[in-house]
């Protein structure tokens, strides 16, 4: 039973929405380079149940997917070294996926880099390092146009990609200098930044809410 809608560490609802039994009901982050841990040590902060995912059989325990920042041209080797290429995309098409950073541009449906191979998840276009190199990293805040708080999010920038040519299904729920940061689809999630790196845990609560039931 994979539909379930995340409230909290211990109170699931089912669907016609009964209080049911806490069950498995598991987040996998990507670990094959990159910025797994935090991801992993931010949900179990919300009560979340998290492993890491190197191979493709240990997708079958997880109902959701975040795809971490790092190397995008080391991860999309790795995921296709590890077979994991066909299994994330057959995953994504009925549970939901959240690429960061490197994961961001591991989702889109084009890259500016030919070593890239993306999963096609959501239909818009990544520059890699479109912010500059790790040099030019920066923190910047942020509106989310989906927090009414008026609280800026401090999202780090890393090597950060750029997002263009997004198609017209794409939602924008975050810009940075009029480009799109945080954007969804369907079921997938994709952000510039990490929000794995900050103390605040809004974006994983309202990806958890929103997308992963
Ligand atoms: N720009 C990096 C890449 O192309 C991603 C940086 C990151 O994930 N922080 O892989």
């Amino acid at each position: 039973m994979k539909c379930l809608i995340f409230l909290t560490a211990s109170v699931w609802l089912t669907e016609a929405g009964k209080r049911s039994e806490p069950m498995e009901n598991i987040v996998g982050v990507l670990a094959l380079q990159g910025a797994y841990q935090k991801h992993i040590d931010m949900l179990h902060a919300l009560g979340v149940s998290a492993q890491s995912v190197r191979q493709p059989h240990q997708l079958t325990d997880c109902s959701a997917l975040i795809i971490p920042g790092g190397e995008s041209t080391t991860i999309s080797l790795l995921i296709q070294e590890y077979g994991l290429y066909e299994p994330i995309k057959t995953f994504a098409d009925s549970l939901p996926v959240m690429g960061v950073c490197a994961g961001l541009i591991m989702l889109a449906s084009e890259v500016d880099d030919v070593r890239i191979k993306p999963l096609e998840l959501m239909p818009f276009k990544a520059i890699r390092n479109h912010y500059g190199r790790q040099l030019h990293s920066f923190t910047a805040d942020i509106k989310l146009n989906f927090d009414h708080s008026n609280k800026f999010f401090h999202a780090p920038f890393i090597r950060a990609p750029g997002t263009t040519q997004l198609s017209p299904e794409i939602e924008v729920l975050a810009t940075h200098n009029d480009k799109a940061v945080m954007l969804s689809t369907g079921r997938h999630l994709a952000l510039s930044f990490h929000p794995e790196l900050t103390n605040d845990s809004r974006i994983h609560q309202y990806w958890l809410n929103r997308f992963c039931q």
